[in-house]
């Protein structure tokens, strides 16, 4: 079987890491060599070192030390050899400065992805996911800027596939729907 590189994003609350967490399962019940790596906790690895104590202080660094941390991640994932390399991570990250973006074109460049899939949810949802998550400083927004940011990803989800080569999907994440967006993403690898 040709490698796959899977790159998974979604604004956070959308319930992308549950929904990778199940796409691994299903894989590996098939038998298939699957490994699954969380780029944010690659990063952290490197940040603790600086003294930094919980991944969601991470985007509140210059984004010029932040950049560093991502350009490192990037080039330890990328030796990666996996036959199924999932990797969950983000378009952009919402810092001090602006939308910054999580696969700038060396990054992306580095991590070559077949497929990239963008988890999507409503807006309702994913502000009660938010809401929810308490091991996690998530930020609470209303409706229009979860919209936004919504927007963003899909303008970065279209470039890095430009960029890269590798297919775009969008799947949704149903509230109590999991298996259904896993199965759609083993579906889109072509794996059988
Ligand atoms: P997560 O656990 O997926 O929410 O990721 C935790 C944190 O890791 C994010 O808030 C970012 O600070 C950082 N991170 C994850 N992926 C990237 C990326 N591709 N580029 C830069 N920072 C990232
Ligand atoms: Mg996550």
């Amino acid at each position: 079987m040709d490698v796959k590189r899977v790159v998974v994003v979604g604004i956070p609350g959308v319930g992308k890491s549950t929904v990778v967490s199940k796409t691994r399962d299903m894989l590996s019940s098939r038998g298939l060599n699957v490994d699954y790596v969380v780029f944010g906790t690659v990063m952290m690895k490197e940040a603790e070192k600086m003294g930094v104590k919980h991944r969601d202080d991470m985007r509140k660094l210059p984004v010029s030390e932040q950049r560093r941390l991502q350009v490192k991640a990037a080039s330890e994932i990328a030796d990666m050899g996996s036959e199924i390399l999932l990797i969950d991570t983000h378009l952009f990250i919402k810092t001090k400065e602006g939308y910054w973006p999580g696969l700038p074109y060396d990054v992306a460049k580095a991590l070559s992805p077949t497929h990239i899939i963008l988890v999507n949810a409503t807006p309702s949802e994913v502000i009660s996911r938010r809401s929810r998550d308490r091991e996690r400083y998530r930020e609470i927004i209303g409706e229009e800027e979860v919209l936004e940011e919504m927007s963003i990803a899909r303008d970065m989800l279209s470039t890095v596939a430009v960029l890269t080569g590798a297919s775009a999907l969008i799947v949704d994440n149903s509230e109590g729907r999991v298996d259904e967006a896993a199965a759609k993403i083993v579906s889109a690898l072509g794996v059988t």
